[in-house]
């Protein structure tokens, strides 16, 4: 009894100092790759810097969501938080422990906490495996519970993403693609997690499916007080499911801010374009064009000098092409890196 006192005392005067609502924090975080010096293909760098300095904090029960174009380092970025990619250098902390120098059974245990949610339910889910055994292997990976209570846990998950329990003993091809989705979202919850790494969860499903799987998740967040960490190459999900979002071009942030911020005033040049992008009912009323964004990402062997974003950039100045822009409060909690804004 008095082992537990004070066992509650020590807890609760750590409580005191530590913020307990912030899940996730991340510091001038770099995950450079090494490439051949030999290679005439490869000239000019000897790395690749897929994340070169990004800083941001998640607290619990938020959606935060990074958007960008495919090659950008968002799913670097995901991976490098539960170290499945090592990162260069930086500071990442999960529940107010150091990941990058955590011992291998302490990153399991906040591994089990932070679960990820793949793009392709049709690639991510065993073929051979039935749904099932698909679900109940986190929970032995991480040894929790006998055969009878992981079955239990296993119904009740299932029903939790909107399946039937009949549908365990059948095998991921026989399921639409967004029964898989859900299936996929089943096999990250069954381990009762804090935070999902969701890596552009409804890209792979046909439109109509979509909106069914994004109320899913607004639900599930809400009834679970899940945190989210949400990555796309579009704003119309992470509008829907998010409170800040941050846009990333080759492996920087350009900008940040409340949703709000950044679909309405958006203050980049490279975010204006994006929103432009997006297709709505309003404008193909209103009979106005989508545009698209001039130009590809520039290869990350020769990143461009000064702002990365300057050869597709229509307002580049002599300054842009030799000065990088640093990333600056330009009001309440809305952050920009281009030297004109
Ligand atoms: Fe465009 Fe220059 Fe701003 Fe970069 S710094 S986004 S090139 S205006």
């Amino acid at each position: 009894m008095l082992l537990s006192l004070l066992k509650y005392e020590i807890f609760s005067i750590g409580a005191n100092k530590v913020d307990e609502n912030l899940l996730i924090s991340v510091k001038d975080l770099k995950v450079y790759f090494k490439t051949r010096k030999s290679s005439y293909l490869l000239e000019g760098s000897n790395y690749i810097k897929a994340i070169d300095g990004i800083s941001f904090d998640i607290s619990r029960g938020t959606a935060f969501g990074i958007v960008g174009e495919s090659g950008s380092g968002k799913t670097v970025l995901l991976r490098s938080l539960v170290r499945i990619i090592k990162p260069t250098s930086g500071k990442i902390n999960a529940f107010n422990k150091d990941i990058l120098n955590l011992k291998q059974d302490e990153l399991k245990d906040v591994r089990r906490r932070i679960q990820l949610v793949f793009q392709n339910p049709s690639t991510s889910l065993h073929p051979r495996m039935t749904i099932e055994e698909i679900c109940s292997e986190p929970l032995i990976i991480h040894n929790i519970g006998d055969k009878k209570c992981r079955k239990e846990k296993i119904a009740q998950t299932i029903k939790l993403v909107g399946l039937n329990p009949d549908h365990l003993k059948r095998y991921p091809h026989q399921f639409s693609g967004g029964q898989r989705q859900r299936i996929g979202l089943a096999r990250a919850l069954v381990l009762q997690p804090d935070v999902l790494l969701c890596d552009e969860p409804v890209s792979a499903l046909d439109v109509s499916i979509r909106a069914q799987v994004l109320n899913l998740f607004q639900d599930l967040q809400t009834e679970l007080n899940l945190t989210y960490l949400i990555i796309a190459h579009d704003l119309s999900a992470v509008r829907y499911l998010c409170s800040h979002v941050a846009i990333i071009y080759l492996g920087k942030f350009v900008e940040m801010g409340t949703v709000q911020d950044l679909y309405f005033a958006p203050r980049h040049p490279y975010t204006e374009v994006l929103i432009a992008s997006v297709p709505t009912i309003e404008k193909s009323l209103s009979g106005v064009m989508v545009s698209s964004l001039p130009g590809d990402l520039p290869n990350p062997h020769h990143p461009p000098t000064g702002c990365p974003f300057h050869p597709r950039c229509p307002l580049k100045q002599d300054i842009c092409v030799t000065d990088i822009p640093k990333l600056k409060e330009v009001e309440n909690n809305h952050w920009v890196a281009c030297h004109l804004r």
